[in-house]
């Protein structure tokens, strides 16, 4: 096959993280892990230098630092903690570094690969929603590659690449002019059918039972409000350079069919995969190759028919509120990010009910200033702002709010 890749993983203890890890662990020969990088996990991340044994490890929680150095034992290896040196971890060249933290946390580390000019395979969304503008500048100016890893995402880049026939260019540089336009799909999440009036009832564990794919917390919850197809609208406004209305989303409970591109000539490209993360990312980590793997087979005559339907904004407010923050412009989806992510924190913990996660990012982007974020900085502060409007928005909507009792 001749792929020979180092890679960095940031998430490694994630669900993103442990699938890439899945690969390299079956392709030891094609892929050499250079860095790890985790939240909090310490025992996670500990096994993981145990069998990867790589040069350098990073944990974002510096508190945690004492901990790791004993969980790793008599390994000889660097151990850094904190922001900043796990953002320098991203920076050090390797092949790939695999993006794989969860929200804004993703960011700095995604804005330092991206300053280094490095190859990313993105799986982290809330970089691109707060702060696409800078990130695909930056990307441009320093010559970084930036690769999907979103199903969706990676289905639109697979379809479009595949009819350029060039795969030096960056995603966003290919002929748009013959583009009509993209569609990302959606499951619909575990409350499709739910009816609407037993919304506000429904718990974080039925929340977080997606119908289809195994994943984070974070992300299932997104996906049962949409907000999740809403955050991968905006990430493909920014990494396929398109017009908002250029951007379908249409509900396909089966999920086989992840992305399409339809050209004005008529024609509708699509690509199809079963439910298993290791597909994209697997794309991802051998572009511009494939490799060599055999993963579960998409049987459609089992499935025996493919559905498609529009998005119900009444069942799906989180979904609408993303593309109004995408209309807005400047500021507004970092805001929306910022509360959405204190929103699910909260309804996690069971602080809110499920129909309070769009009331507070609604309420919270309404407060929303129109402003550019050109700037790491920037783009930090106004997360910040963000999250404290929505902590009160939660402190006020919870007092309407009477815990379930199951
Ligand atoms: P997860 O919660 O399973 O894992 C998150 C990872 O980020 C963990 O390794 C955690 O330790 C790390 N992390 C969290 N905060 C950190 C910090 N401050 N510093 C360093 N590391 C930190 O989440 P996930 O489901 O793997 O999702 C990761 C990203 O990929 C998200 O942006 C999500 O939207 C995106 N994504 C995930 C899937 C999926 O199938 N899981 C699919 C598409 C996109
Ligand atoms: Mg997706």
């Amino acid at each position: 096959m001749g792929i020979s890749k180092t890679i960095t993983v940031m998430g490694a203890t994630g669900s993103i993280g442990q699938s890439a890890l899945a690969l390299v662990r079956q392709f030891p020969e094609a892929f050499s892990i250079h860095a790890l990088v985790a939240g909090s996990d310490v025992n996670g991340l500990a096994a993981l230098v145990r069998e990867f044994r790589p040069k350098i490890i990073g944990i974002g929680d510096a508190t945690k630092l004492d901990h790791l150095h004993k969980a790793v034992g008599g390994i000889r290896i660097e151990i850094v903690g904190g922001v900043e040196a796990c953002s320098k971890i991203a920076a050090m060249p390797v092949d790939i570094v695999v993006a794989g933290i969860v929200g804004i946390a993703g960011l700095p580390s995604v804005l330092a690969a991206v300053q280094a000019g490095q190859t990313i395979a993105l799986a982290n969304k809330e970089a691109l929603v707060s702060a696409g503008g800078l990130v695909m500048a930056e990307a441009e100016r320093c010559g970084a590659h930036i690769l999907p890893v979103d199903s969706e995402h990676n289905a639109v880049f697979q379809c479009w690449q595949g009819w350029e026939g060039y795969l030096g260019r960056q995603v966003n540089q290919v002929d748009t002019m013959a583009l009509s336009h993209i569609c990302l799909t959606a499951s619909g999440g575990p409350f499709l059918e739910t009816p609407l009036e037993h919304l506000p009832k429904m718990t974080p564990q039925q929340a977080v039972q997606h119908p289809n794919w195994v994943m984070g917390q974070k992300i299932s919850v997104d996906s049962a409000t949409m907000m999740n197809k809403g955050l991968e609208v905006i990430e493909a406004f920014w990494l396929f350079d398109l017009r908002p209305d250029q951007i379908e989303v249409l509900i396909h409970p089966q999920q086989a069919v992840h992305g399409m591109v339809y050209f004005r000539d008529g024609s509708i490209l699509a690509q199809l995969a079963g439910t298993d993360m290791r597909t994209p990312i697997s794309y991802a980590l051998a572009w511009p190759d494939r490799l060599h793997w055999t993963s579960e087979r998409l049987d459609l005559a089992a499935m025996g028919q493919l559905t498609f339907a529009s998005v119900d904004t009444r069942r799906f407010p989180s979904f609408a509120l993303a593309r109004q923050a995408l209309c807005v412009g400047g500021a507004a989806p970092a805001v929306l990010n910022a509360a959405n992510e204190v929103a699910v924190a909260a309804f996690l913990k069971e602080k809110i009910g499920f129909d309070q996660i769009p009331t507070i990012v609604e309420t919270v982007l309404g407060q929303s200033a129109t402003l550019q974020i050109n700037h790491l900085d920037a783009a930090m502060e106004i997360d910040a702002d963000a999250r404290q409007l929505a902590l009160e928005a939660v402190t006020k909507n919870r007092s309407f709010f009477l815990p379930l009792t199951r």
